[in-house]
């Protein structure tokens, strides 16, 4: 499997699912980049990871594992922002967008994985956001919002610079994640220090 077969998997999920497809339409200025792979602890537990997708999501999830040897993958921070339980259980690429496997200045895509039992401190970022979930689940957090679990072929949407958190349970998250607007090639930094590693014994 090769990182075109996720591309038309991804594709075809934004256009069955209406909360990705009304966020942004599908970009249609992709060129193609010849990114290096770069591997990340969290393949291996992506791999096994037995949570169960959404069936709009299957063969989004299956391209995924497949071309995962293919993928640059990303560790947005630092061991000592999160803690090493989630710097080595969670990763993520850009297979769309301003540093992507397929270059677009319209919107970002990115799938991400987390591994169970992490939690995601408080964080945010400039660009506007949809998390989908293709597999598993995870209880999201905003200041506005008690955390409430987010289940697989369902969605989180986030406003500009707007707060949020999540943990995982017992399996993993996979996601479609969505960028569009100002900041859409930046990144995520967390709001709130945190000197410990975070790993915990989600309840569910
Ligand atoms: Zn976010």
């Amino acid at each position: 499997m090769a990182l075109a077969d996720v591309l038309d998997a991804a594709k075809a999920l934004h256009a069955q699912v209406p909360a990705l497809r009304t966020f942004a339409p599908w970009p249609d200025d992709l060129v193609h980049q010849p990114l290096e792979p770069n591997p990340a602890p969290a393949m291996a537990h992506l791999r096994q990871d037995p949570a169960r997708a959404a069936a709009e999501a299957q063969a989004y999830v299956d391209a995924v594992k497949a071309a995962a040897d293919r993928c640059d993958w990303r560790i947005t921070y630092s061991q000592d922002e999160v803690g090493d339980a989630f710097v080595s259980r969670y990763a993520w690429f850009e297979l769309v967008g301003p540093t992507g496997h397929y270059h677009s200045d319209a919107l970002r895509v990115a799938f991400a994985y987390w591994g169970p039992h992490l939690t995601y401190p408080l964080h945010s970022h400039e660009a506007e956001e949809v998390y989908y979930v293709a597999a598993g689940r995870a209880a999201f957090w905003t200041d506005d919002q008690p955390a409430h679990w987010v289940e697989a072929g369902s969605h989180q949407t986030h406003a500009s610079y707007e707060p949020h958190g999540f943990r995982t349970g017992d399996e993993g998250l996979l996601t479609l994640i969505l960028w569009r607007g100002p900041g859409m090639g930046g990144r995520a930094t967390l709001t709130t220090p945190c000197p410990h590693p975070t790993e915990t014994g989600a309840q569910r």
